[in-house]
Order: C-alpha cells, then sequence, then structure tokens
C-alpha cells in the first residue's frame, strides 16, 4: 500500500506528494492510505497557542473529508514529541503494510532532524520514501547567488525568482479524480482537540477551515480586493489585505495556487499594481523559507546578524506585560495588541509597529515578542514570524537598520488616520477626539493607561545600545 504522510499541507489540490502517489498507485496497483501525525508536546516546545492549533486541528478534518470523497481513508496517529515519531511511523506503515511512503517537506530545524531520522529508518526497512518540494514558489533551496550561496537581500533574491518564473511559469497540478484501487481501510474519527490544547470556537465564523474556504477565500479576494491592494493595505481599519497566511501556513491553500490566481485576476493598471504589490509579499514569503534553509540557525533561536547577541537588552517583565496586555499608552499599540489577543490576528502594519515598539522603545529581546506572536497567532508561521520580528529588530537579513526607528505616535497618525481602529479596540478612547486620539491627553480618557515610555529618550538608549555592538563580529 501507498501511504501519504500530511503535514503542512493540508489540501487534496496541488499537492506534490499526493499527486506522485496516484501515478504509483496507477503504476502499482496498489491503493493509497493517508497518515496525519499530531505532536502536541512538541509543539508546546515550540510555543505554539490554542488558536493556531486549533485551526490546524480544524483543517486536518477538513482534509479527512475531502479525502473520503477521493476513497483515500485518512487515519490519526498521536506521538507527543518528535523524537518517538521515526519508530511510531515504522511501526505504523509495518502493521498497514506500506510498501511507499510520500510527504512533501518542511525546512524547520526540529522537522528536519524529524524527517531525517525517520528517511533513515524507513529505508533501512525497505520501504521506499520520497519528498518534494511544496511549500514555496519556488524550492527554497534553487535559487543561489552568483558565489553559490543563500541570498540574504529581498530584492536580489525577488530578480532571481522573478526571471526564473519567466524561464518556468508556476503551474498547478491537475485536480484529483476519486481513487479506482481502494482499500479497506477505514478513515479514523477526527479529535476535537489535540493534547491540553482547546478548542477556539470564537475564531471559527471567520477562521472556517479547509481548501475549500480557502479557495473561496482567494477567488473573493482576487476578484477585487486585491485591485486595491496597492493603495490600502497598510491601513489597518479598512480590511483590505487576503488574510490567506493562516490558510498558507497549514497548507490548505498552495502559494502557486495564490500566485495563479492574482496572475489571472483581470483588469486596468490599478488591478496590475495590487497584484504586483501582492505577488511581492508572496515573495516575501518564499525569500524567508530560503533564508532558513540557508542560515538554519535562525529556527534555533539565534539572530542572523550574530553581533546582535552582544545587545544589551533591558527586558523589563513589568514593561513586557503592558505590551503583551495592551496597556501601554500608546493607543496604536495598545489597540493592535488587543485585536491580536481577542482574534488571533494582526495586521502586517501593525506587527512592524508593535515589533518595533518592544524592540527599540522597551529595548526588550526579539525573541520575547516572537514568542509571543508564535502563542497568539492563528497564521503563526516559524520562517515570516521570525523574518518579521528579526526585521523590526535590526538583527536579520536585509532588516532595518538598527537606526531606523518608527515613532508609534507618528506611524499611528499615518495609517489610522481618523482613529477607526483604535476606537474600536480601545474603549476608553471612543470618545477622545480625533486630535488627540493617537496621543491622549489624561483629561481625553482618565481610565486610560498612561505611556509607559518616554519615546524621544527610549530612542536614544537604543541607538546607543545598538551602536555598542557595532564593532563587534
Ligand atoms: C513581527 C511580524 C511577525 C509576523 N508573523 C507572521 C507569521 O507568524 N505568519 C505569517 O504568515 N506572516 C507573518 N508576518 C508577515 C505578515 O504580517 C503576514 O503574513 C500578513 O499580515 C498576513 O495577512 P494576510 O494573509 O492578509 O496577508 P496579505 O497582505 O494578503 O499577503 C498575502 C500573503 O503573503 C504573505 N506575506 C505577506 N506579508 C508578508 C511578510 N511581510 N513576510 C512574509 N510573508 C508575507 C503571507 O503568506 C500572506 O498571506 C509577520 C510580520 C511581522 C512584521
Amino acid at each position: 500500500m501507498i501511504a501519504v504522510w500530511f503535514r503542512a499541507d493540508l489540501r487534496t489540490t496541488d499537492n506534490p506528494a499526493l499527486t506522485r502517489a496516484y501515478e504509483l498507485s496507477e503504476q502499482l496497483k496498489l491503493p493509497i492510505v493517508a497518515v496525519y501525525i499530531s505532536s502536541s508536546s512538541q509543539w508546546e516546545r515550540h510555543g505554539l497557542g490554542h488558536a493556531r492549533v486549533d485551526f490546524e486541528c480544524r483543517s486536518v478534518a477538513a482534509l479527512s473529508s475531502r479525502l473520503s470523497s477521493l476513497n483515500i481513508p485518512l487515519k490519526w496517529v498521536d506521538v507527543p514529541l518528535y523524537a518517538d515519531v521515526p519508530a511510531r511511523l515504522l511501526a505504523w506503515c509495518v502493521d498497514h503494510g506500506i510498501t511507499h511512503l510520500l510527504a512533501n517537506r518542511q525546512y524547520e530545524w526540529n522537522e528536519v532532524e524529524r524527517d531525517r531520522s525517520c528517511h533513515r529508518l524507513l529505508r533501512n526497512n525497505k520501504i521506499a520514501i520520497e519528498w518534494f518540494h511544496d511549500q514555496c514558489l519556488v524550492a527554497p533551496d534553487l535559487l543561489k547567488t552568483q558565489d553559490g550561496g543563500f541570498y540574504t537581500v529581498f530584492t536580489p533574491y525577488k530578480k532571481k525568482l522573478i526571471k526564473h518564473l519567466i524561464d518556468q511559469p508556476i503551474g498547478v497540478l491537475s485536480a484529483l479524480a476519486p481513487i479506482k484501487i481502494h482499500s479497506n481501510i477505514c478513515a479514523d474519527p477526527m479529535p476535537e482537540r489535540f493534547g491540553a490544547y482547546v478548542s477556539t470556537p470564537h475564531l471559527h465564523d471567520d477562521w472556517p477551515a479547509g481548501e475549500q474556504a480557502a479557495l473561496s477565500r482567494l477567488l473573493d479576494f482576487c476578484s477585487d480586493d486585491v485591485a486595491h491592494y496597492n493603495g490600502l493595505r497598510d491601513f489597518p481599519s479598512k480590511n483590505a489585505t487576503s488574510r490567506l497566511a493562516a490558510y498558507l501556513a497549514v497548507g490548505a491553500i498552495s502559494a502557486r495556487q495564490c500566485w495563479l490566481a492574482s496572475v489571472r485576476a483581470e483588469g486596468g493598471q490599478t488591478m496590475h499594481d495590487g497584484v504586483d504589490m501582492w505577488q511581492n509579499e508572496l515573495i516575501w514569503r518564499d525569500f524567508y523559507r530560503h533564508v532558513m534553509v540557508g542560515y538554519p540557525r535562525i529556527s534555533r533561536n539565534q539572530p542572523f546578524q550574530t553581533k546582535t547577541q552582544h545587545i544589551q537588552w533591558r527586558n523589563d517583565r513589568s514593561q513586557f506585560k503592558a505590551w503583551c496586555e495592551g496597556q501601554t499608552g500608546f493607543p496604536i499599540v495598545d489597540a493592535a495588541m488587543r485585536c491580536l489577543n481577542a482574534t488571533g490576528w494582526m495586521h502586517n502594519r501593525l506587527r512592524m509597529i508593535v515589533a518595533m515598539f518592544l524592540v527599540k522603545d522597551l529595548l526588550i529581546d526579539w525573541r520575547w515578542g516572537e514568542h509571543y506572536f508564535a502563542s497568539q497567532l492563528i497564521d503563526f508561521d516559524l520562517a515570516s514570524n521570525n523574518g518579521g520580528w528579526q526585521w523590526s529588530a535590526s538583527t536579520g537579513t536585509d532588516a532595518v537598520p538598527y537606526f531606523r526607528i518608527f515613532n508609534p505616535v507618528l506611524q499611528s497618525r499615518k495609517f489610522d488616520p481618523e482613529g477607526h481602529f483604535i476606537r474600536q479596540w480601545v474603549p476608553e478612547l471612543r470618545h477622545c477626539p480625533a486630535a488627540h486620539i493617537h496621543q491622549p491627553l489624561p483629561l481625553d480618557a482618565p481610565s486610560y493607561a498612561s505611556p509607559i515610555v518616554n519615546h524621544a529618550q527610549a530612542r536614544e538608549f537604543t541607538l546607543a545600545a545598538f551602536k555598542a555592538i557595532q564593532s563587534h563580529n
């Protein structure tokens, strides 16, 4: 029998491992069975939160019913820690008479280590195993600099990727019909939750799981909103982005499907600009995976720029708590953090503002923020989260220069000019006049927190802390 091991690719369409399983099934006249392994204790170690794991759990259930319609049963195996996966997977393969195992690659350090061990063990036991690149527009280890190294700057990487796509245009795999050769195995009932993780029912309406939901979100976005993306994408109150990151993170949709749908969006110059800009974001997603593959230390809690490990962080715990809870006295920061805590999602502009505020105004280690985001975001993805944090903290590849420090009040005036977003999430400021909403006076809202830091002073302090490490290697 042929097995497909589903991981960060929870869909049946445009899935290289599943498509290859169909070819083999036809060739060898063997049925296909699917397997999903949950590792909740490992995810806890990685800091994943309830919103992300609940979304994963619902996505697996949606996958199971899609697979059933293709006559492929999905089996669920619970192996709390990755270290135990190889032996359990081998035992499962032996029990089910598996001769071939197929899977799409993951690129994070622990996942790569787990997969290497599985590969060795299965091969030693005469089970054929094949891996496929699936997560990116272009395989993350394919494009190299002239010296044969990995890129560390976005723009040349983007140019190379676009040139590559001209030579080898993106395609998606054909839709699959129900498989002809059935097995007598039944699908497992899917769990309602994984390990100690709890369900997050308040998020279910906004984030319906599964590839159908992802596809209709993509088509809606590309039929209309993408035309306004260029002009509106930076304004949190406009709701002008696709909100597809959660689906991309679990693989309910592929980056290739997103790219092609945007290419097919019809329209004039405005549409063209919107599509261009949106594709640019998909390339950032690819770029951060390319960096993670080339420089695995970034998925091991290390900064990309090694000298930045010498920064003397202040790491004030009470200020960190105020940041997490949206009680900093900076309305745009507080609105963003309260939105994250309530909905599991935050707009990209706000992610940059709150990240820069944590690192450059509070001088708190970016890893604290990275970890907190992992615990809250429904779309948590190690490469993009790490990339976003290291960009904001000026510790990463192609990061913002350390002396560029956002002024949270100016950012607020620029990207939430009327204060609509702030009013939505900070009820203490609901009646604050627009002229003061970005920097309220005590009389405007007596119940609202006072600023926990003086931005101008903090800026000088941070510049000094970064200057102090510039001579390190
Ligand atoms: C501090 C920080 C942390 C972040 N953490 C994550 C994370 O955990 N998971 C995650 O998917 N993205 C993360 N991002 C990137 C970005 O904020 C989100 O991808 C985006 O806000 C998701 O909303 P959307 O799906 O509506 O994006 P859209 O604007 O519609 O963009 C389309 C897709 O492109 C990708 N994308 C967009 N912007 C970026 C970017 N800057 N970097 C990489 N990919 C991008 C996403 O997959 C997104 O779904 C982070 C950014 C920052 C600054």
